[in-house]
């Protein structure tokens, strides 16, 4: 692997200090160098490394993902994506993860396989190099009660292979399951706390008894697994820090109680609302037959303002808010998802600095690689980095567009190398 130099470039390095212009140098998978340097300037060279000049282009930190679902397959229905046969959903995944990579997310945190293995699969074979894809932690399936999210047979028909999660009912009933996926080798069990109004039950109800969820809980983290959960009712919310789960999908519905927990817990949690799911579910999916009128009979609006109260609140409170969540329905397809760090900025009261820093540095901890390894561009981190054409700090808009993005690399080699004319005709915007 040949050593790379960055030269010319506008290094965001995740601190949240202002971008400078520098040179970076990479050394087999790891940033070893990184220096400030005036612009124009070339620096002295490295021997046998190869020299990329960025001509001013905006050089960050690879993206982290914190709520992936690969296997969802960009379809309108729970049914429509566990339907699809194992043999063409293996290869849709595969192709996901490609995708999400390709679009500069270098790590991506699983949040729910459509089937029992699929995730893990896929992790083993990016890990490998059979495929191509961002790091990767694998989820299990959905864990649900009878009739709760997730729950898709029918009463003719009630085997587990219609269901979209795996159901289970009282203590022991959840104890097999979780060692089911952690036999399977998941580094997430994923609870459905809270309904969600597409499948029947509202987002602001909860499933499961406190004596399953404890049961989950001690069973995941005897395996030293972490837990996350769906949770947008406030009581799911509660629950959550109640009994130490890790990772919060969605907390759209908080009271001033909810609002105190999370800040006097904010070290141990994560929060990725998923606000494309909602915006999008509201507002955009009468192609599909979810029309305004609908989506807003089923509480869609109601529980969209309520997520951009509360992570507005969560924000103002210190509380970690992360990028990711639910994209592969028809309304939200797979590889649109730096449009969470748009709504972040436009609905949350993020600045864009903040937007920028919730998909990086926050992105060590969140893939349970501590805050020393990945998220920052830094000495010794890992080589997971991205090439701009723009500036994101400008314009947060810029990342959703792939002919923007010069070049991807991950661990230290590029998944998309600059067209050298390509990046020497970028401008550097100030
Ligand atoms: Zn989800």
């Amino acid at each position: 692997m040949a050593d790379v130099l960055f030269t010319n470039v506008r290094i965001f390095d995740g601190s949240g200090d202002a971008p400078f212009t520098g040179e970076l140098l990479v050394q087999g998978n790891r940033i070893v160098r990184v220096s400030r340097t005036g612009y124009g300037v070339r620096p002295p060279p490295v021997l046998g490394a190869q020299v990329i000049d960025g001509a001013g282009a905006f050089l960050m930190p690879g993206m982290v993902e914190a709520h992936t679902h690969f296997s969802w397959n960009d379809q309108p229905t729970l049914d429509a994506i566990q339907r699809m046969p194992p043999e063409e959903h293996i290869l849709w995944c595969a192709e996901v993860a490609e995708r999400y990579l390709d679009m500069g997310w270098t790590s991506c945190v699983g949040a729910a396989a459509a089937k029992p293995r699929l995730d893990v699969v896929i992790r083993n074979a990016i890990n490998n190099g059979t495929i191509v894809g961002p790091r990767y932690l694998a989820a299990s399936q959905e864990i649900t009660v009878p009739g709760g999210l997730g729950d898709t047979t029918q009463p003719h028909l009630p085997q587990s292979e219609f269901a979209f999660g795996a159901i289970v009912s009282g203590a022991e009933e959840m104890r097999k399951c979780v060692r089911m996926f952690v036999k399977y080798g998941v580094d997430s069990i994923k609870l459905n706390l809270s309904g969600e109004s597409i499948t029947g039950m509202p987002g602001d109800m909860c499933q499961f008894t406190e004596v399953e969820i404890a049961t989950a809980v001690e069973e995941a983290k005897s395996w030293g697994k972490r837990v996350a959960a769906h949770a947008r009712s406030c009581n799911s919310i509660k629950r959550c820090v109640k009994h130490g789960i890790e990772v919060i999908y969605h907390a759209s519905f908080t009271d001033t109680e909810t609002l105190d927990l999370l800040e006097a817990h904010k070290k141990e949690h994560f929060i990725a609302p998923g606000l494309a799911w909602l915006i999008n579910t509201s507002h955009h999916a009468s192609e599909w037959g979810l029309t305004p009128e609908i989506t807003r009979r089923m509480g869609y609006h109601r529980e969209l303002d309520a997520a951009i109260e509360s992570m507005q609140a969560l924000r103002k409170r210190g509380v970690r808010i992360l990028p990711g969540g639910d994209y592969g329905f028809a309304w939200t397809p797979h590889g649109t998802n730096a449009k969470d760090l748009e709504y972040f900025v436009k609905y949350v009261g993020m600045s864009t600095m903040e937007a920028l820093l919730s998909a990086t540095a926050w992105g060590g901890p969140m893939m349970r690689m501590g805050s020393d390894q990945l998220g920052k561009l830094k000495d010794g981190y890992l080589a997971d980095l991205l090439l701009v054409d723009g500036d994101p700090l400008a314009d947060i808009t810029v990342l959703q567009d792939r002919s923007r993005l010069l070049a991807v690399m991950k661990d230290g080699v590029f998944h998309r190398a600059p067209e050298a004319r390509v990046a020497r005709s970028t401008r550097w915007a100030a």
